[in-house]
């Protein structure tokens, strides 16, 4: 047996700030599902009630299992509900280093499926009408030195090469879309978009709901108990008896599963929601509607909601449920970008934790037979959470191994755990130090 341990004072499950009242305002209601209050049976168990799990229950559902979903808190309350709202089609590695790693073919398939993640988020939302503000006018990523635009471009080379919609724009051509001459180049991607990601997750849970799975909020997995054929797992007011489990607590993950939790590291992820801009400065502004990011190696997210609002993703203290984002940071990436815009009014804070493992790439991990895994989300988790909840509901649905691209692989508790929250914390320190001067160089200033 195993049961419920605290993984510390900055548990990622005692969040002490509210979902965005921004999100709430342009989702649908809260689901309001019951706590478990007695013994249930079901084939599978999903634990964890964000885009993993629930993309897994509805996809579980629609094959034909009998599904519960117990979540700890609310459906959305982890990092789903507390995105910034970029739909992506890359994780965190580029096409060769996925190519490197995992070998031609198998690179490939990954690739691929990572790529699809849009389609797959986008095709959701339109089979089940699910209201989120949902956008897809592509995204921008912007290189801020001559090496980042070296490997933008080969990154457009790639996908033209497929056919897909990539193009590099120089700085004329990216002032035309964007309003900013501040990046020389950048790269626009025309297959992602964006999402309120708290909507995006209620209409997953309904449409979850919908297709037969069921849904406890307030019901926190405590024990997870291996019996005859299966397991149970064991809430304060019930238990559900399953053949199968799924965990998929990403960076919310507690004592549940021994070592899952410290297989990843939880970092504290910010963003900001501005008064809405004047209409007079609106045009100026992403006048395209794309979500724009950069090179740089911490937090450069900035979109226009459908107000006039700015919405950009933030730098913050690292480990901190309590902390504030560093505000002046992110008012100089406003004036940086859009130097004739007044200086904008923040509105709201939004924050949560995301998940990183030591590879920056998502598990999908057997933990036991007929227990699973998927993890790691890496701060990227629309599109690749929902990808594997449909990879994780193959597996245990029994699919052939031939159709499923996502590899499980075994758990690898992060070895210098003690040591861990300093050793990233200088680590994110020294990426504030190089990306600052990297961004005082000359190259963003030639020709501008
Ligand atoms: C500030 C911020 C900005 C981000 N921006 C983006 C973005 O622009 N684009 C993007 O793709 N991704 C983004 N992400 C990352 C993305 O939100 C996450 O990767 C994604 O939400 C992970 O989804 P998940 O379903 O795997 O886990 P989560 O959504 O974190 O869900 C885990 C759930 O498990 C529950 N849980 C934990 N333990 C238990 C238990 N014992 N019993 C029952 N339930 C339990 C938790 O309460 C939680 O609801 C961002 C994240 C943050 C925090």
């Amino acid at each position: 047996m195993t049961s419920l341990a605290p993984i510390g004072m900055h548990s990622p499950l005692d969040d002490a700030m509210p979902v965005g009242a921004t999100y709430e305002r342009s989702s649908r209601a809260p689901l309001g599902a019951p706590a478990l209050d007695t013994r249930k049976r079901a084939d599978v168990v999903v634990v964890g009630a964000g885009f993993t799990g629930l993309s897994s229950a509805l996809h579980l559902a629609e094959g034909g299992a009998s599904v519960v979903v117990l979540e700890a808190t609310e459906t959305g309350a982890g990092g789903s509900g507390r995105a910034f709202g970029q739909v992506v089609p890359y994780n965190k590695h580029g096409e060769s280093a996925i190519l490197e790693r995992f070998g031609a073919e198998r690179g490939q398939r990954l690739i691929d499926l990572i790529a699809s993640g849009p389609d797959l988020v986008y095709g959701l939302i339109a089979e089940h009408g699910i209201e989120c503000e949902a956008v897809r006018t592509g995204l921008l990523f912007g290189a801020h030195t001559a090496a980042n635009t070296a490997w933008l471009e080969r990154r457009a080379r790639f996908w033209q090469a497929r056919g897909q919609g990539v193009e590099m724009l120089d700085r004329e051509a990216a002032e035309k879309l964007t309003g900013t001459r501040y990046y020389p180049h950048m790269l626009l991607d025309r297959r992602g978009g964006t999402v309120n990601p708290l909507g995006y997750c209620r209409g997953l849970a309904a449409a979850a709901v919908a297709s037969g799975a069921v849904l406890h909020e307030h019901s926190r997995a405590a024990s997870l108990r291996k019996r005859d054929g299966g397991w149970t797992v064991e809430t304060a007011g019930g238990a559900v008896e399953a053949e199968q489990v799924v965990i998929a607590t990403d960076a919310y993950s507690d004592g549940l599963w021994p070592g899952l939790a410290k297989s990843l590291v939880p970092l504290r992820a910010y963003h900001l929601v501005s008064m809405p801009i004047e209409e007079r400065f609106r045009s100026m502004v992403l006048p395209g509607r794309q979500s724009l990011t950069d090179t740089r190696r911490l937090y450069s997210g900035i979109r226009v909601r459908p107000d006039g609002a700015l919405h950009l993703s933030c730098d913050g203290p690292a480990f901190r449920n309590d902390a504030r984002a560093f505000r002046e940071k992110i008012s100089r990436r406003v004036a940086d970008l859009f130097p004739a815009l007044p200086e904008v009014v923040w509105q709201e804070e939004m924050a949560g934790w995301v998940g990183m493992t030591y590879d920056q790439y998502p598990h999908l991990h057997s933990l036991a037979p007929g227990v699973w895994a998927a993890i790691g989300l890496n701060g990227r988790g629309i599109a690749a959470g929902t990808l594997l909840g449909v990879q994780v509901a193959g597996r245990v649905l029994g699919r052939p191994e031939a159709d499923l691209a996502y590899p499980v692989t075994p758990l690898a508790p992060v070895r210098v755990r003690p040591f861990t929250r300093a050793l990233v914390g200088s680590l994110m320190n020294a990426y504030r130090i190089a990306d600052a001067i990297e961004l005082r160089g000359s190259y963003l200033r030639e020709g501008r």
